[in-house]
């Protein structure tokens, strides 16, 4: 139950007004010393334990869930009422779920919305508004990624329940969650695609076992899971058996949104903003404003910048408007934030030179560049890689041919038998 009552047609402005005082009032406003930045700093359970209460505090005032149905525990108000939240919160600490948090509200709870029974949502999206609930996405098998219908975990119906067996990788944010999306094949014995079902799993339930993985950077923000006879409920399934496939398009459609700067963000932009400010601020620092080259490198980062948010920009307006290739347009937006970060991270460290390589401790801003650096493949690599994008632009909005298949009319269980045969014995 939220405290601030949404008279059915409050207009933009009034629910901007309202917003305005109830920020100010509620929430503090933000420092740029208190801004995070990816990796720098590692998400404690702890540190997700105070970001639920504001997230719920959020969620009291009439602030979570502007756009999702009153029955749910939303507002039920447009696109255009949550703008003008997002304009008046974007000075305020809200509140930072970490990557857990983005997956639940942009990826899971969407579906969830489209695709899950009416019980399912009664039970689930209260609590996701609320901060309660935390969600992981379980999708990649460790032998499947790009391959996403090959996954060979496995849940088998005894009843009214299910028994999952099998593995999970690269879960992001899944040691602090406590429920996982998770793609489970139901059916070997018909082609891939059309024996998969989604499920939620607890991550507390009995036989799953969740191990943080450590990256690059040094933090461990991936997960493995094990799952071993872990028993769950049919109430927890989320779409038809066997329907996941279907259920899989609206999954990464909502991921690459979410990773290609998200509609909602690239609805606001208004112009070319300022010159790349961090590359501006370590060119003042290591005092090369006035060398050609590194003038060069702003400048290009800062046009790739506005290329990549303008089209972004550009392809929420035509999604809105119905494009007739559909969501799969935004692979676009995904492809080019996957080929521009690495790039743009490159240039980064060019700017900095040794102060991007080596810094006083404590010195955030330095470390910011380096930490860049070593994420900057995430988007290429996250929620389908630039290589799938390019399939599914290729295959779904051009289209062009499919690219050839091996397993194309054969049952899964073929598939998996002739994989494991390469002599090719009867
Ligand atoms: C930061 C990050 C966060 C992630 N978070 C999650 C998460 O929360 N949950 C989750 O389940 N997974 C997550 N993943 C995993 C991610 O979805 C997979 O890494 C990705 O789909 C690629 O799969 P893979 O690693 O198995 O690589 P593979 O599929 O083995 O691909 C290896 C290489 O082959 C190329 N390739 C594969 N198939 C084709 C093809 N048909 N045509 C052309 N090239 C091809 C790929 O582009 C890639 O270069 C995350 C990954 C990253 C990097």
């Amino acid at each position: 139950m939220t405290e601030t009552a949404a008279p059915a047609s409050i207009s933009v402005e009034q629910f901007r007004a309202q917003a305005r005082a109830w920020l100010e009032a509620n929430l503090e406003r933000r420092t740029d010393a208190l801004k995070r930045t990816r990796g720098l700093v590692h998400r404690t359970v702890e540190d997700i334990a105070e970001q639920r209460a504001l997230q719920a505090l959020v969620h009291r005032g009439g602030y979570a869930g502007i756009t999702w149905p009153v029955e749910y525990g939303g507002r039920g108000l447009t696109r255009a009422h949550e703008l003008a939240y997002l304009d008046e919160a974007k000075d305020f600490i809200t509140p930072d779920l970490g990557i857990a948090g983005v997956v639940t509200l942009a990826v899971i709870a969407q579906t969830a919305l489209r695709h899950a029974s009416e019980d399912f949502k009664q039970r689930h999206l209260g609590p996701i508004l609320a901060g309660e609930e935390l969600w992981a996405e379980f999708l990649s098998d460790p032998s499947a990624g790009s391959d996403l219908a090959g996954v060979t975990t496995t849940a088998v119906r005894e009843g009214d329940h299910w028994v999952l067996n099998g593995s999970k990788v690269w879960s992001s944010g899944a040691y602090y969650a406590d429920f996982g999306l998770c793609l489970a094949r139901t059916d070997w014995d018909v082609p891939k695609h059309k024996g998969l079902t989604w499920f939620a799993v607890g991550t507390a339930l009995p036989g799953v076992t969740v191990e943080p993985l450590t990256e690059i950077t040094g933090d461990a923000e991936f997960c493995r899971e094990e799952f071993h006879d872990v028993v769950i409920a049919d109430s927890e399934r989320i779409g038809g058996v066997g329907e996941g496939w279907a259920v899989a398009q609206s999954v990464l459609q909502y991921e690459r949104e979410a990773s290609s700067g998200g509609l909602t963000s690239v609805l606001t932009l208004t112009g070319p903003g300022p010159l790349a400010p961090d590359l501006v601020e370590m060119a003042r620092r290591t005092g090369r404003t006035g060398d050609p080259h590194t003038r060069q490198l702003i400048a290009t980062s800062h046009t790739g910048d506005f290329a990549v948010r303008a089209l972004g920009a550009r392809l929420a307006r035509l999604m809105l408007a119905g494009h007739p290739a559909g969501p799969a347009i935004i692979s676009y937006s995904k492809l080019a934030v996957g080929l521009m970060e690495p790039e743009r991270a490159k240039k980064a460290m060019h700017v900095g030179g040794a102060a991007a390589l080596a810094w006083e401790p404590g010195d955030r801003d330095a470390l910011t560049f380096s930490l860049g650096y070593l994420n900057s493949r995430v988007t290429a690599i996250a929620g389908g890689t630039n290589e799938i994008q390019r399939n599914a632009l290729g295959e779904r909005v051009l289209g062009l041919p499919r690219e050839p298949s091996f397993d194309r009319g054969k049952t899964f269980r073929q598939v998996q038998d002739a994989g494991q045969n390469w002599a090719g014995d009867s």
